[in-house]
């Protein structure tokens, strides 16, 4: 099989967070963060993703796109067979990106680093809320397995809803796990920039003490044991931020993702 290739794609809606806009200002921030001089485009392990063909940037979707849209332009890019590297956005835009990877992958594995485990029914009235995504993806049946790490938020009725959908949780409190999960298939990641500590990443809308480091995020996104298809990157909230620095983890992040995208057949 031939090399994949990856596609960066802004998706800058943030019109489902339940607390605080602004995460749609995200996308071309990341992508500042990601070109600034103050750093390079190499990723940990070597790869020099400015000097890398296979790394394409899409652009971004309309500002408020659809999920409609959103779920068209992800299938485009998959039936050409890359895979999608999407930016940006509150965590409601999983479920119609994950809508294409489910039309596209049979038993698909999901694995979410977040604080929330986003399984509620619902959230102010709005199914489509950013704390939903993930009921509504487990509903559907458009993932075989969802792993959920750095969770630090579950509350009665969400501990329900994971039992009910069969969600496999890693919480925080159990850090670190013993084993970390094993996945038999193609691997799609899911990541809320508050699963990390907000000593580290201020720039979200969301702020849950107790989280993890950047490097630790670093290691699960390098320690993976599946090939990466796909994966967001979702949350960054730049009006949150204190001097980019959470942009820079968020292009930091990126890096080391787009890295192993791009390693696997
Ligand atoms: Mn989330
Ligand atoms: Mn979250």
């Amino acid at each position: 099989m031939s090399k994949p290739i990856v596609k960066l794609l802004g998706i800058p809606n943030d019109e489902n967070s339940s607390f605080l806009k602004g995460a749609a200002e995200g996308p071309p921030l990341i992508r500042q963060a990601l070109h600034s001089p103050s750093s390079n485009l190499s990723a940990e392990a070597g790869l020099d993703l400015g000097d890398e063909p296979r790394l394409k940037d899409a652009g971004d979707l309309p500002v408020g796109v659809s999920f409609k849209d959103i779920e068209a332009a992800v299938t485009e890019i998959l039936e050409r067979g890359e895979r999608v590297l999407s930016l940006g956005g509150d965590h409601a835009v999983a479920y119609p990106i994950l809508r294409a990877y489910g039309k596209q992958y049979q038993r698909l594995n999901l694995l979410q680093l977040d604080a929330h485990p986003d399984l509620y029914d619902e959230l102010d009235g709005n199914r489509l809320s950013h704390a939903c995504p993930f009921a509504r993806i487990m509903e559907a049946g458009l993932v075989g397995r969802l792993v959920q790490i750095g969770i630090r938020t579950l509350n009665p009725h969400q501990r329900r809803q994971a039992r009910r959908f069969g969600v496999e949780i890693q919480e925080m409190k159990d850090w670190p796990p013993d084993t970390l999960p094993v996945f038999d298939g193609p691997l799609y990641l899911s990541l809320d920039l508050d699963v990390l500590d907000p000593a580290f990443a201020p720039g979200v809308s969301h702020h849950e003490p107790g989280g993890l480091s950047v490097r630790e995020v670093i290691t699960l996104i390098q320690e993976l044991n599946a090939p990466l298809v796909g994966a967001d990157l979702v949350e960054y909230n730049p009006s949150r931020d204190l001097n980019g620095v959470t942009g820079r983890v968020a292009a930091k992040l990126l890096k080391e993702i787009a890295a192993r995208m791009l390693g696997e057949s």
